[in-house]
């Protein structure tokens, strides 16, 4: 039996609350990286991102009337922009039926600054179909739904420290 992964609860949220998530990061204790993309968007909206393809993330939407998705570029991420405070904590990506994100360190609610290490990343001229295959490597899975129909977004993975 491998040693359990032991998860680092982190949580993010808009200014108003409508969108919220957990991040299940897989390592518990140290410094989490943080990519500031340099694209047009995310330089506007100083849009810096963290995913770890071990993790998990819940998305908690409490009206999803007022999240606009923003799509531009290649239109395969869906940018969660909350229409109430404007803050968009989380992106979104569709592969093959199953969803990946990346999440907005500085959405984080219970993360010191001083925990994110933060590196530039371009990934201006990249194909679409490279751009989704490194997706599916290093954004994050979404937790799935248990067979009960539940979700586990108050119960953390086994091993965590809670
Ligand atoms: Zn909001």
């Amino acid at each position: 039996m491998p040693d359990p992964i032991l998860f680092r609860r982190v949580h993010g949220s808009c200014h108003c609350g409508n969108i919220r998530f957990t991040f299940d990061w897989p390592v518990p204790h140290g410094a989490i990286p943080a990519r500031a993309c340099g694209c047009r968007h995310c330089t506007k909206h100083r849009g810096v991102w963290s995913s770890h393809p071990d993790g998990r993330f819940h998305l908690i939407i409490a009206d999803q009337s007022k999240v606009n998705l923003y799509r531009f570029g290649t239109k395969t991420a869906d940018f969660h922009v909350c229409s109430t405070c404007g803050v968009v904590p989380i992106v979104s990506c569709t592969i093959e039926g199953a969803r990946y994100a990346v999440l907005n360190v500085n959405t984080f609610d219970d993360v010191d600054k001083s925990q994110l290490i933060e590196t530039a990343a371009n990934f201006e001229g990249e194909t679409t179909e490279n751009r989704l295959a490194r997706r599916r490597r290093n954004w994050t899975p979404e937790a799935v739904t248990s067979q009960a129909g539940e979700m586990n977004r108050d119960r953390p993975p086994p091993g965590s420290p809670g």
